[in-house]
């Protein structure tokens, strides 16, 4: 057990002397939970391969499963990866800082630790003033999210606080992150660029910009493709609640109201079944399982899927209280950051999905 230490700080104006003492700490071979727009991050100086080591022991994380390297400035990006491609300049002005991650080639300065024994290394700039700030002073910070291995990344203070008090050596509580979901990662490497974890950041968006179709395999979607075609770490369980879930999927979700009258059937064969059960519903849906007596977790509305986004892990963190069975989870289009939606919902189920249209 680690004696960890918790800071609150102003998201927008950190406190300097707060910052300093962590930068001060992080160099010593400190881990760090720090916010980051996304998620919350557990974070080692990228040099230091004894601090790295313990974010695996923190978090219980396989070795195999590599970190993403944070920076805050460009010049950062050159002192850890080598044959950057010119590409990147477009992808910094574009996106950074911001929550788009890139598979560089690793230089050999950063310890295979970080990048689980592999020779390339995932970068990226978050765009939260309190990490920027922090590795302004320190330098580039590797880091996973900061949730205890395969449970949802945390999106506030009290996630963190649940899975890392005890196990980190610091806590900086900028309160609730402003996405909720992790960064897109792209391997820029290959041609066509391929995507290998949907997240924030639209892969539509990132295709108009760099006027590239970018490829996208059934695994980054959420669903299962063989172990070995994997990309590393994707092969690990992933954002479950303790609570099962299913999957309610449709091919199309235009009449909502519609597809969760599909949805209820479903819930109402599993109570038939004795089960007490969940549902997880939309703001414009919730209301159709009102009659069935079960607690209903509403993520937000089906007209803004960043809403959805947001408050997913935290929903799916809240259904392990709420002393249920399982939930049966709504699904959502799969394009935008519907993509990512439903990709942490397959992922988070075990793959445990319903086709209403035709079971
Ligand atoms: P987390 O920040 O906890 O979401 O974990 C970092 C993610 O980045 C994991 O899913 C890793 O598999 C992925 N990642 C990091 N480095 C690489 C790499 N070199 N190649 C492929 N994926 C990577
Ligand atoms: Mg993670």
């Amino acid at each position: 057990m680690v004696l960890t230490k918790v800071h609150s700080v102003d998201p927008l104006n950190p406190d300097e002397d707060i910052i300093d003492r962590c930068c001060k700490a992080i160099l010593n071979g400190a881990i760090i939970v720090f916010p980051t727009e996304t998620v919350y991050g557990l974070g080692a100086y990228v040099y230091n391969v004894e601090a790295v080591r313990k974010i695996f022991i923190a978090k219980s994380r396989p070795m195999d499963n590599p970190l993403i390297v944070h920076i805050s400035k460009i010049d950062q990006l050159y002192e850890i990866a080598i044959d950057v491609p010119e590409i990147v300049n477009i992808i910094a002005e574009n996106f950074w800082p911001g929550p788009l991650t890139i598979l560089l080639r690793k230089n050999r300065s950063v310890p295979k630790e970080v990048s689980g024994g592999l020779d390339t290394v995932a970068v990226r700039m978050p765009a939260h003033p309190v990490a920027l700030k922090l590795i302004d002073c320190s330098g580039p910070i590797a880091a996973p999210s900061a949730n205890i291995s395969g449970r949802p990344s945390p999106t506030s203070p009290y996630h963190v606080l649940v899975d890392m008090f005890g196990r980190a050596d610091i806590i900086l509580d900028a309160g609730e992150t402003f996405f909720g979901v992790e960064s897109t990662i792209i391997d820029i490497l290959s041609d066509p660029p391929k995507l290998l974890r949907p997240g924030a950041m639209p892969i539509e968006k990132i295709e108009e910009v760099l006027n590239k179709r970018i490829e996208i395999p059934v695994f980054a979607l959420g669903y299962k493709e063989s172990e070995k075609a994997l990309a590393p770490g994707m092969k690990y369980k992933h954002y479950a609640p303790k609570t099962p879930l299913i999957i309610a999927k449709s091919r199309d979700y235009t009449d909502c109201r519609r597809y969760a009258e599909k949805v209820k059937k479903i819930a109402m064969d599993l109570i038939a079944r004795g089960r007490n059960i969940a549902v997880v519903a939309s703001t414009e849906t919730a209301d159709i399982y009102i009659d069935l007596n079960i607690k209903i977790f509403v993520l937000g509305s089906r007209k803004n899927l960043f809403e959805i986004a947001k408050n997913l892990f935290g929903v799916l963190r809240e259904l392990d209280r709420s002393g249920v069975d399982m939930a049966i989870v709504e699904g959502y289009p799969e394009k935008g950051i519907g993509i990512t939606i439903m990709n942490r919902l397959i992922k988070a189920s075990g793959y445990r999905v319903v086709d209403v249209d035709t079971d």
